[in-house]
C-alpha cells in the first residue's frame, strides 16, 4: 500500500502553486474546473485516510471550532512604536535619530502602516507551524486555524530554517463591502471586522470573511541575517510573503514629508484601511546601534494620519429627490470636526440600510469617511435606548405629495412632471455634459423655465422660442440665440441618434 502523503504530495503542491498565482495576480496556471476537481480529489483522500498535510489548502476553508484560545510566547518580543502625530513631532523624532547615529548616513525607509490586527507567523522546516495575535508583546494567543485561512499566509515557503514573521491581517475594503451586501449584521468597519474574524474561535467564520496580510518585519530567523530593510523585504517577497505596495525611500528631509503627503492623499482611494506611514532607519547595524527605550525601537516611528471614523448624534433623516424620482435618506448629525471639515450630512443608502444599521433619531452613530463629499453612517454606537425615534419611512412625497412605491431597495415618486425638484434636476441632467451637453442652461434657469413657462420634461425644452428664451433672467439677444442653436444641435445629435427624447425618461 502506497503512503498516503506521496499520493498527496502534488496535489497540494500544484494547487498551493496554483493559489498563489492566482493571488499575486500572475498568469493563471489552471482553471477553476480543473482547481475543484483536484481539490475534491484531494478532499475525499483526506476524508478516506484521516491524513491532511500542513499545507494543504483544505485548511483553507477553517476546521472545527476550538473551545478556547491557548496562549502562545513570541520568540522574539513584538514592540510597539513610538507615535507622533504632526510633522513639527516628526522633524523633533528625526533630529533625535540623526543625534543617535552620531554622524553616520542615514537611509529611511516609507512604508503604509495598516489598521488591522497584528499577527506573528512561525515557520520551521518551511511548514507553517503557528501563528499568534501580537497580545502583549510577550505572549498573544494562538491562531494557527484562523491564520491558515487567509489565502495571502503561506502554508508552506521555500526557506527551510526557523523564522518568525511579523504582518499586519486585513479585510479589504471591497471584500466588506461585498459581505455587508448579504450580512444580517452588517459589520462596521474593516478593522474590527478582521480582528473579530481572526479571534472567532470557530475558523470557517474567518474564512467566510475573506481575509488578507501584509507582512513588514522578520522577528526571529535563525540560521540567516539581513543588513538592510530592502534586504529584509526583498527575503518576504521571495518567500511569498506579501510586503507593503508602498515603498518610499526619501533621501532628504523634504522628500520624507512629501512621501507622507502622497500617502495621506492615496489614503482613501485604498482597498483596505491604513492609519500612517511608518518611517524606518534602513540600516540594520544602525538599528543595533540606536537600540530600544523599555516600549519601541529608536529606529523607527509611526507618523498617525487624523482618524478615519468617528462617532457623533443621528439628529435627523429627510429624504432627497433624484432625477429619477428615486428618494434617498440624508443624514443630519451634530455638528463633529472630522478630516478639517465640519461635517452635518452623512449618507444612508435606502430604508433597508436604516434597518439593517438599526439607527434612530437620537442615537449616537459611526460615520466613516467615504470618496463622495459626505462620510457614511455605518452603524449604531451601542444598543438602543430610551429617547431615540424611530426613522419613518415615507408614505408620500414630501415634495409634491403624491403616493410614493416601492422598487426593489428603493422607494420612488412617480410623478415625473409634476413632481418640481425631480422633473428639474432631470432636465439639469439632460442639459448636462455626460448627456446633451447644451450651454446655457443652468439649475437656476432651469427653475425658472419650469415656475414661468411651464418647461416640464426635455421634450419642453426643444419648443422654447426666442422670446421666451429673451424674458429669461440674465439672457440677452446674443446669449438667447446662442441657447436655441444650441438646443438645435442637441435636438438634431437626438434623432441622428435614432434617440427618441422618450430615452432619457427614466
Ligand atoms: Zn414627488
Amino acid at each position: 500500500m502506497t503512503n498516503p502523503e506521496q499520493t498527496m504530495r502534488p496535489l497540494v503542491d500544484r494547487l498551493n502553486e496554483a493559489s498563489q498565482a492566482y493571488y499575486f495576480g500572475e498568469e493563471p496556471i489552471m482553471s477553476d474546473k480543473d482547481w475543484d476537481a483536484l481539490y475534491d480529489q484531494l478532499s475525499a483522500l483526506e476524508l478516506n485516510t484521516g491524513v491532511v498535510l500542513p499545507d494543504s489548502p483544505t485548511h483553507r476553508v477553517g476546521g472545527k471550532p476550538m473551545s478556547a484560545f491557548q496562549e502562545h510566547t513570541h520568540v522574539s518580543r513584538l514592540w510597539s512604536m513610538d507615535k507622533v502625530q504632526s510633522i513639527e513631532a516628526l522633524e523633533d523624532w528625526i533630529r533625535r535619530t540623526e543625534k543617535l547615529a552620531d554622524g553616520a548616513a542615514l537611509t529611511y525607509f516609507v512604508e503604509y502602516k495598516f489598521d488591522g490586527l497584528t499577527l506573528n507567523l512561525t515557520y520551521d522546516n518551511g511548514q507553517l507551524i503557528q501563528a499568534a495575535t501580537r497580545g502583549n508583546g510577550v505572549t498573544g494567543e494562538a491562531i494557527l486555524p484562523q491564520a491558515r485561512t487567509i489565502r495571502t499566509v503561506p502554508l508552506t515557503i521555500p526557506y527551510k530554517g526557523f523564522l518568525e514573521v511579523q504582518g499586519e491581517c486585513i479585510m479589504r475594503l471591497s471584500t466588506l463591502e461585498k459581505y455587508n451586501q448579504t450580512a444580517k449584521e452588517p459589520l462596521k468597519n474593516a478593522r474590527n471586522a478582521a480582528a473579530g474574524a481572526i479571534r472567532n474561535l470557530d475558523p470557517t467564520v474567518t474564512a467566510e470573511r475573506r481575509l488578507d496580510a501584509y507582512f513588514y518585519q522578520v522577528g526571529t530567523i535563525r540560521e540567516r541575517s539581513f543588513a538592510s530593510q530592502p534586504e529584509m523585504l526583498d527575503f518576504l517577497r521571495e518567500n511569498g510573503f506579501p510586503v507593503s505596495e508602498y515603498l518610499g525611500r526619501p533621501q532628504t528631509r523634504e522628500e520624507l514629508i512629501a512621501c507622507i503627503r502622497e500617502i495621506e492623499t492615496a489614503r482613501p482611494t485604498l482597498d483596505y484601511l491604513i492609519d500612517g506611514v511608518l518611517v524606518k532607519v534602513g540600516d540594520f547595524s544602525l538599528r543595533e546601534q540606536m537600540g530600544y527605550t523599555d516600549r519601541f525601537p529608536r529606529w523607527a516611528v509611526a507618523y498617525k494620519f487624523e482618524a478615519e471614523e468617528t462617532t457623533t448624534t443621528l439628529k435627523d433623516v429627510t429624504w432627497e429627490l433624484g432625477r429619477t424620482g428615486k428618494l434617498t435618506p440624508l443624514a443630519h448629525v451634530e455638528p463633529v470636526d472630522f478630516y478639517g471639515v465640519t461635517v452635518r450630512k452623512a449618507t444612508l443608502n435606502n430604508y433597508g440600510d436604516i434597518l439593517r444599521k438599526r439607527v434612530a433619531i437620537g442615537a449616537e452613530v459611526w460615520i466613516r469617511r467615504s470618496n463622495d463629499v459626505i462620510p457614511e453612517i455605518m452603524g449604531r454606537v451601542g444598543e438602543p435606548s430610551e429617547g431615540e425615534a424611530e426613522i419613518i419611512r415615507p408614505a408620500f412625497c414630501p415634495a409634491c405629495g403624491s403616493a410614493l412605491v416601492e422598487r426593489g431597495a428603493h422607494i420612488f415618486c412617480t410623478n415625473r412632471e409634476g413632481c418640481r425638484p425631480q422633473a428639474i434636476a432631470r432636465m439639469t441632467h439632460f442639459v448636462s455634459r455626460d448627456a446633451m451637453d447644451v450651454e446655457g442652461l443652468s439649475e437656476k434657469t432651469l427653475t425658472q423655465l419650469y415656475d414661468q413657462m411651464n418647461v416640464r420634461d426635455c421634450a419642453d425644452l426643444y419648443g422654447i422660442t426666442l422670446e421666451q428664451a429673451l424674458s429669461l433672467e440674465g439672457f440677452k439677444q446674443r446669449k438667447a440665440e446662442k441657447l436655441l442653436a444650441a438646443l438645435e444641435r442637441a435636438r438634431t445629435a437626438l434623432w441622428t441618434h435614432s434617440c427618441m427624447p422618450s430615452a432619457f425618461r427614466m
